[in-house]
């Protein structure tokens, strides 16, 4: 039997504030090998039954279960439903499958059907302070009501809760954009918290990003002085009338118990401030003050159509301990990313609870906080008193493992804590493991620094003063992002926002939302340009080249289009010579290991690390200009492209054919890149040994080398070496820090040095994700899990795992758009066994370049290839055994 297990649009399952045209995909599952798609029929309804379908597509003959595209007339902030059915062709014959059905929540078509106010309860002399205020409104439903939605957004961050009930689940709304162009909204349906007769709204808000004071420049009221909140309740009562109670000057406002709270140095709650029924109908509001408006252009407001953060995984403590200088330390087991619920029982009223929250302990067991420079990441609770009061904070969060208690009434149990994690919502997707216990740790760890650092906007740390959205970290994580977790909808709102800070001719700012820009004139490195960094600012193509190649989705390309070729036409306006791009500040191999003593800066010189990303990135929008059809586009950035390649060879490869430039990132970029003709590239592999051996086999290279290091190894016949980089377990590597105990990926090689002293306290992050950029090549070439370029998304898929280093067996697991992939091969004697699963409506070429001979095919016909023997593959699952 054929069914269609789930539905996605735009790459969710029932997403809300849709506002134009959708992309569905659906998962086809079957008993039956060889499953492809031969038509599809897709209805849409406002009712449940589809009884009289807004969209009806009838029987489409077409083998596409991914992105159809549906466009129709959506109404308003209505609920939809939305149904599938397929036929399919199979080795069993041909089959029809059930409907399948889901919904979908659109917001506004028209940002000017807008209606409520932006209102504030904070005053124009508040502008320093970061404290927490309370907004409420009573309002009466005298009808039944079929369906009741909020649709809201704030300056700074809110938590709306109707008749007392929170609004949704999410945490961190409206989320981070550049908030003067682009203001995401969000829609709840809150038709179960409605009731008829009073009804009450209260909003709760905080400073956030918007206000409170952010950044290693500590700059405050980033995009304005007062936090504010906007939106209206659409109330669609069962006669079949409509209305709508928006934010204005009606409403009143009081300061919350929240004291202060911001991102970094945490939140003050006093709870004897609380005052009980202030989001529900009959509250005495009396003593709260008239609420102002400020302003805001509706243009700029925009649906959340993503993933939106919310508490995602519980860690309870795994130990309370006493450290030597007599701290009691909580010790969560992990390091991550958000808070600690506390549970205090019985206290006297006024009694402090304060936790600072810090990543590792020093080399003698003593909390060491120096790491977090001026973030306090500091939670205080005052007690009201009662039998069990139980607390997180509102509008703060933490990057930790560990919790000093510093106060706290009673005894502190572990039982009292509980932490959660906090991250944008993404649908788990990938997993890896091998017989190598440490390679498993560093899969968790990659995971980890991905579970920190997604909150909304790709981080590159959680903890210190910085948390910012740094376009280099997020440029060379994001092949291996792509495989964790569907992160579609993060990445194409983050890069919308990328787009919108470009500057006018094109340049990328190191951070999105860029808030260096304009504010940078007494830091060290800021001050020397906050925008145009090559491999920072070739987020701009390389991040939705990789949505692409994952989902297959031509989508995000469009949108980001512009932005692409703007960021060429920069570097191109600030070149000599050909290649040569340069401008402002250029972090080029940051912090690699053969910088100068106390540099951040690696030894590879910037003008050939800007070359390389120049030519490489163009290359790619040479390719995306011809997948969007732009002819024209694709032939000029090809020229441009060629003309690059040349000159690059012409500045940077020397008459005996090897590289001018003798570091390990060098010859990596060159060979990944592809910027060398074929007589050099024995050259620079040759060259890249050597410089390995140089460092007794081990790395030194920076953000720019070090996530194609192995890639360059193993794609050029130098596989063992590749596994020996991987597996080197002393300073400086990746299994160095699993084996010092690492739970997350560190920013620096050794942030703890074997004697447990640390690197300086100044730039020492312990949840950096970078270097996770290994994690690609785990799943790539370890797991042998690969893209098709020319039929991405998973449609077509090669399975080609390189086995070596020692390792006996290693799986990978990817739920494509199509359904679950897995790989698993095991070394069983003379035999290697390989199993797979491919998901129905896609094949897959199963390159087994290591093989000799194929002793079972598993029913598939082996065909000897260039390089060992080949298989091609329908769905289902199979067994195959090589020797
Ligand atoms: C960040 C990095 C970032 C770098 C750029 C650091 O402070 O944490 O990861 O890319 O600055 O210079």
């Amino acid at each position: 039997m054929t069914t269609i297990k789930k539905i996605q649009i735009n790459y969710l399952t029932e997403p809300v504030g849709i506002d134009g045209p959708i992309q569905l995909g659906w998962v086809l599952e079957s008993d039956r090998k060889n499953v492809r798609q031969v038509s599809y029929e897709v209805q849409i309804a406002r009712s449940e039954n589809f009884a009289e379908p807004v969209f009806a597509s009838g029987i489409v003959e077409a083998a596409d279960s991914n992105h159809v595209s549906v466009q129709a007339d959506w109404e308003d902030i209505k609920r939809y439903y939305l149904r599938v059915r397929a036929a399919v062709e199979t080795d069993g014959g041909r089959e029809e499958t059930d409907w399948a059905q889901t919904t979908f929540l659109t917001g506004y078509q028209n940002p000017e059907s807008w209606e409520g106010a932006f209102i504030t309860a904070e005053k124009e002399e508040d502008a320093a302070e970061s404290f927490g205020t309370y907004l409420r409104r009573e309002f009466d439903v005298t009808k039944p009501v079929r369906a009741a939605y909020l649709v809201s957004t704030a300056h700074g961050l809110y938590h709306a809760y109707i008749n007392g009930e929170k609004a949704g689940v999410d945490q961190f709304a409206p989320g981070w954009t550049s908030y003067t162009k682009r203001l995401l909204y969000q829609t709840y349906e809150i038709t179960d918290q409605i009731r008829e007769g009073k009804n009450a709204i209260g909003v709760h808000l905080g400073a956030g990003w918007y206000k409170g004071l952010m950044s290693f420049n500590r700059t405050r009221n980033l995009y304005g002085n007062r936090t504010a909140f906007g939106g209206q309740i659409v109330l669609d009562y069962a006669d079949g009338s409509c209305e709508v109670i928006a934010s204005d000057t009606s409403w009143k406002g009081s300061r919350s118990p929240v004291l202060f709270s911001e991102i970094y140095d945490g939140e003050i709650y006093d709870a004897r401030l609380e005052q009980d029924g202030w989001a529900e109908p009959e509250f005495d509001d009396s003593a709260w003050a008239p609420v102002e408006a400020v302003e805001r252009d509706v243009h700029t407001l925009i649906s959340q159509k993503g993933s939106s953060v919310q508490e995602i995984t519980r860690l309870d403590p795994i130990s309370v301990f006493a450290t030597p200088q007599g701290d009691t330390v909580i010790d969560f087991g992990q390091n991550l990313t958000g808070w600690a619920y506390i549970t205090v029982e019985n206290a006297t009223p006024g009694s402090r609870v304060e936790l600072n929250y810090f990543e590792t302990l020093d080399a003698a067991g003593n909390v060491y906080t120096e790491n977090l420079r001026k973030a306090k990441e500091t939670i205080v609770y005052t007690c009201r008193g009662g039998a069990k009061e139980v607390y997180h904070p509102n509008f703060s969060y933490q990057g930790f493992r560990y919790a000093k208690v510093a106060a706290y009434p009673g005894e502190v149990k572990a039982e009292n804590f509980s932490a959660r994690a906090v991250h944008s919502a993404m649908e788990p997707t990938g997993d890896f493991s091998c017989s190598n216990p440490l390679i498993n740790q560093l899969q968790h760890n990659i995971l980890w620094g991905m579970k920190g650092n997604f909150l909304d906007i790709p981080t590159d740390c959680p903890q210190r003063d910085e948390r910012l959205g740094w376009t280099g970290d997020a440029q060379i994580f994001c092949r291996t992002a792509t495989f964790l977790m569907n992160n579609y909808t993060f990445m194409r709102k983050w890069l919308a926002d990328v787009a919108a800070d470009q500057t006018v001719d094109g340049a990328v700012p190191h951070v999105v939302p860029d808030i260096l820009t304009g504010h940078s004139e007494h830091d060290q490195f800021m001050s020397m340009g906050t925008y145009g960094s090559s491999a920072w600012g070739d987020v701009a193509v390389i991040n939705p080249w990789n949505m692409y190649l994952a989902f297959g989705d031509t989508m995000v390309l469009e949108q980001q289009y512009d932005s692409m070729k703007n960021w060429i036409a920069f570097m191109k306006a600030h070149s000599t010579d050909g290649c040569l791009f340069t401008y402002a500040l250029q972090f080029g191999d940051w912090v690699a290991l053969d910088a100068e003593e106390g540099s951040y800066f690696g030894a590879t010189p910037t003008a050939y690390t800007c070359a390389a990303y120049y030519s490489y990135v163009t290359g790619l929008v040479a390719k995306i200009a011809g997948i969007l059809g732009k002819e024209e586009d694709a032939a000029y950035y090809q020229a441009l492209y060629a003309e690059l390649k040349r000159s690059f060879a012409e500045h940077f490869i020397a008459e005996d054919g090897a590289l001018t430039v003798q570091t390990q990132t060098a010859q990596i970029v060159a060979l990944v890149f592809d910027l060398l003709p074929e007589t050099s590239r024995p050259i620079a592999l040759e060259n890249l040994k050597k410089l390995r051996a140089a460092e007794d086999g081990h790395l030194v290279t920076g953000f720019i080398g070090t996530p194609y290091f192995t890639h360059a190894l193993s794609e050029n016949g130098a596989l063992e070496d590749a596994y020996d980089l991987l597996l080197k377990e002393d300073y400086p590597s990746w299994l160095y820090q699993v084996k010092m105990g690492a739970t997350t990926v560190w920013e620096h090689w050794d942030g703890l040095k074997p004697d447990g002293t640390m690197w300086s306290a100044d730039m020492n992050s312990f949840n950096h994700y970078a270097y996770g950029s290994i994690g690609e090549w785990l799943y790539r070439v370890v797991g042998g899990l690969e893209i098709d370029e020319k039929q991405p998304g998973y449609r077509h898929f090669y399975v080609q795992p390189l086995t070596g280093g020692n390792l006996s067996w290693a799986q990978v697991s990817y739920e494509s758009i199509y359904g679950g992939i897995s790989v698993r091969w095991e070394i069983c004697g003379e035999e290697t066994v390989l199993n797979l699963v491919v998901p129905a409506n896609t094949t897959a070429t199963i390159r087994l370049r290591q093989a000799t001979e194929v002793t079972c095919g598993g029913g598939l016909d082996a065909v000897k290839a260039n390089e060992g023997w080949q298989l091609e593959a329908g769905s289902g699952s199979w067994e195959i055994r090589y020797k």
